[in-house]
């Protein structure tokens, strides 16, 4: 790790004028940040730590929810109210890493997280996600990587677990910028690298995550997180679901389905909402809105085996939220 000056600013305006040097950065708990350091990937010369600000930790479970950027996941994972009006959530938090890392992982920290890929992470690759021209997983080591979305430029997979229950419950995320204030839609908040692979979100310099707001479910709202892992223990996830949807006179309304680790954001699959739109649920509504998700794919050499196990979590979260 290089030498690097740590500045504990009191307050998030002071911390977003401070961080939009190009070579500063927000270390909230620090377990995605220092790892990159570590790794030799970042060298910061000024880490600007925000974890002690005040009043940026409250859980407000409502609903609707707010919730601050420096609230870590073992709170969310553990709070009574947001496990009942946002089950989706509480699951996804309860689900990521370990606990140890739980306690000290903030949900800003977790929605900014870089990705995992293993060429990103090696100091040896210049892939096009540290502004060189490969991306080494497209024809190399591919098979934790994208399945959807790969005709882009990077084929990582986005790891916020957070993220894809924030997707699918149409969160909304407070920002603190040099310029002020602004509200920023979780649906422009992660960005596809279309063109440019070296970002995963709309954030522009300084600007930080303050907090987020969940919209109140509607009455008959249902939703539910699934993920698989290959180890039960400390892993990431081969494969995410979530689903937040009504049933309105016993039919889906207004479902969002979003896939976690297919993707370099967490994927809407309209396709399969398209699906569900109005349906009684039921296995072959399942299937069927599952079918729909899967045809979107193009998954690389190694990974086929991602759009079968995307296939049947859809599924299986779909029973869990109707059941
Ligand atoms: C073994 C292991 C397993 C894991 N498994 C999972 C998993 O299953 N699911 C999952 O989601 N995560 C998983 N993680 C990742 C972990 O949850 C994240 O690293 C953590 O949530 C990051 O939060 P933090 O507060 O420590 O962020 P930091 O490390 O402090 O920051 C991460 C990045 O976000 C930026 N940042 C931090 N806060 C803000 C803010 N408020 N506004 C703007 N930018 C900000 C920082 O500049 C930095 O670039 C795992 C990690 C490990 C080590």
């Amino acid at each position: 790790m290089k030498p690097f000056t740590l500045v504990r600013p009191t307050s998030l305006a002071e911390a977003a004028r401070l961080s939009a040097a190009s070579d500063a950065e927000i270390k909230a708990g620090g377990v995605d940040l220092v790892d990159r350091m570590k790794e030799g990937i970042d060298s910061p010369k000024t880490v600007v730590s925000i974890v002690e600000i005040a009043g940026y930790d409250r859980i407000e479970p409502g609903p609707p929810a707010r919730l601050g950027a420096l609230a870590t996941l073992a709170r969310i994972a553990d709070d009574a109210g947001l496990r009942k009006a946002y089950p989706a959530l509480a699951d996804a938090a309860a689900g990521a890493a370990t606990p140890q890392i739980r306690h000290m992982a903030t949900l800003g920290g977790n929605l900014c997280q870089r990705p995992r890929c293993w060429y990103y992470r090696l100091e040896e690759f210049e892939c096009r996600k540290k502004g060189g021209d490969d991306c080494f997983a497209r024809d190399g080591e591919n098979r934790f990587h994208a399945v959807f979305d790969t005709d882009l430029t990077c084929c990582c997979v986005h790891p916020s677990a957070t993220g894809t229950a924030l997707l699918a419950y149409g969160a909304s995320l407070d920002v603190v910028g040099p310029k002020g204030k602004r509200t920023l839609p979780i649906d422009r908040f992660f960005h596809r690298p279309v063109k440019d692979p070296t970002r995963e979100n709309t954030l522009t310099a300084g600007e930080i995550v303050a907090g987020v707001a969940i919209p109140a479910p509607a009455a008959g709202s249902r939703s539910a997180y699934r993920k698989l892992k290959e180890k039960e223990s400390f892993d990431w996830p081969l494969v995410e679901t979530c689903v937040a949807f009504t049933l309105s006179g016993g039919t889906v309304r207004g479902a969002r389905v979003v896939f976690g680790s297919v993707a370099p954001t967490p994927y809407r699959s309209m396709a399969a909402e398209r699906a569900l739109e109005g349906g009684t649920p039921s296995d072959a509504l399942a299937k069927k809105a599952a079918e729909a998700a899967i045809a979107e794919a193009k998954p690389l050499s190694q990974n086929a085996y991602k759009v079968t196990l995307a296939k049947v979590e859809l599924e299986r979260a779909l029973r869990q939220a109707w059941a």
